[in-house]
């Protein structure tokens, strides 16, 4: 078990989830480039640390939460990163939740293999990295009922499994270092995939004379039933408190949707794997970004085609 936990990136995902594992009951070192994030921590006598090194120095286990793979990189192999102590570690476990490709996700897990701990402890030879990212945004997060993908090591994966069920309500393990990661990325890919099918049946069905509500009914009960259609649907009107019904405000923002397409693009080009719904489901998200409504649920979509349409 894990007394002492340090936590770096106190974003949006990062403060929250942080919040819950001192409901916990953890003990907390945390640290952020923004100080008025860290604020909120030290005047809740949380210590705060200036540096990730001053973090992993204080922590049996840290926890990363940055906005992307350049972030991580720096706090771990930046000056007075993470790894500024040379190949010797105090925290036995690193889990970085960020989003990020799986191939950085990857090096990370070896650059860590090869190093030593300060103490061993129990039968805990050497320092281990999972990649834990997760599903459900700033809602879930508060609620603490995120879902961890876990890549990496299963013997560490059960180890930090009831410090990851403090900030969620699912730790699924995924496999081998990355496979988090992966599993994020392509998770995200048919989601926007089928969000965006949707969205361009409801718009083709309205503008051949049948309404979104007759034809999310019949989607719904056929077999193109999907979360976009049922649980999700991007029609304004058509059901309620869902961001669609809000003018698509409160939701998972377009530009973090086009983030993960990009991150899911890189990735297939990296493997030589054919994507092309990956990269059109990208170059519509950038469209959408450059069109100013980047913060916008990514169910705006719909918009983009049936607008579209009017123009
Ligand atoms: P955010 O931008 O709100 O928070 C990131 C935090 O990291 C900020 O406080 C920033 O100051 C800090 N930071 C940046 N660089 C740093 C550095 N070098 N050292 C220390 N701190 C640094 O982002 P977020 O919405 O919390 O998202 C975090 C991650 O979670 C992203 O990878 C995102 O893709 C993923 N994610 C987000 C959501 C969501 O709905 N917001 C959902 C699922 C996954």
């Amino acid at each position: 078990s894990f007394e002492n936990v340090g936590f770096i990136g106190l974003g949006n995902m990062g403060s929250r989830m942080a919040d819950n594992l001192l409901k916990a009951g953890y003990k907390l070192t945390v640290h952020d480039v923004n100080c008025n994030a860290m604020k909120k921590y030290s005047d809740m006598r949380v210590s705060t640390k200036q540096t990730p090194f001053g973090v992993a120095e204080a922590s049996d286990v840290v926890i990363t939460m940055l906005p992307s793979s350049s972030h991580v990189l720096n706090v771990y192999h930046g000056p007075y990163g993470l790894l500024e102590g040379g190949n010797i570690l105090r925290p036995r476990l690193l889990i970085d939740s960020s989003t990020i490709d799986p191939q950085t996700s990857r090096r990370l897990s070896a650059s860590i293999s090869n190093c030593s701990l300060k103490e061993k402890r129990e039968n805990w030879e050497s320092p281990v990295m999972l990649d834990a990212p997760v599903s459900g945004g700033v809602v879930a997060a508060e609620a603490g009922s995120l879902t961890f993908m876990v890549g990496g090591s299963e013997d560490a994966y059960l180890a930090a499994k009831s410090l990851l069920l403090s900030m969620g309500k699912n730790a699924i393990f995924c496999g081998g270092p990355g496979n988090g990661s992966v599993a994020k990325l392509c998770n995200n890919l048919a989601m926007a995939v089928s969000m965006i099918g949707v969205s361009e049946a409801l718009a083709l069905g309205q503008s051949l004379g049948i309404s979104a509500d007759v034809l999310t009914k019949i989607f719904n009960s056929s077999s193109a039933r999907c979360w976009s259609s049922d649980s999700y649907n991007p029609v304004p009107g058509v059901m309620q408190g869902v961001p669609s019904s809000r003018n698509y405000s409160g939701g998972f923002a377009s530009k973090l949707m086009a983030k993960d397409l990009n991150l899911a693009a890189a990735s297939a080009e990296e493997v030589a794997q054919k994507c092309p719904m990956t990269f059109l489901a990208k170059n519509i998200y950038r469209e959408i970004c450059k069109d100013a409504h980047e913060t916008e649920d990514f169910s705006c979509v719909f918009r983009h085609y049936y607008s579209g349409k009017n123009e």
